[in-house]
């Protein structure tokens, strides 16, 4: 598997989301890619919500759901925020560990 099939997304949840984790998002991902959900035992410890590097389908469904702008296309992803593409991914690499 290349670099590019581990790590490349489609969309990702930045900084805004932290201490926020509205959820809206969740509701409207068609396949069900963001993390966790309120019903997950660690929605209460993570302090934002993750979009899963492989599943997300680019179809930018949870863009205008979240009350505080906090998705992106990684192309859009603003430049301060450009680790939020790793910490994304990364969270996704523990829940699996
Ligand atoms: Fe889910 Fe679509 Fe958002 Fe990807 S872009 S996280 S598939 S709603």
């Amino acid at each position: 598997m290349g670099e590019r099939e581990v790590f490349s997304m489609a969309y990702i949840i930045a900084k805004p989301c932290i201490g926020v984790k509205d959820t809206a998002c969740v509701d409207a991902c068609p396949v069900d890619c963001i993390h966790p959900r309120r019903n997950e035992a660690s929605f209460d410890t993570d302090i934002q919500l993750y979009i899963h590097t492989e599943e997300c389908i680019d179809c930018g469904a949870c863009v205008p759901v979240c009350p505080v702008s906090a998705i992106f296309a990684l192309h859009d992803l603003p430049r301060n925020w450009a680790d939020y593409e790793n910490i994304n991914a990364a969270y996704f690499v523990r829940r699996a560990g």
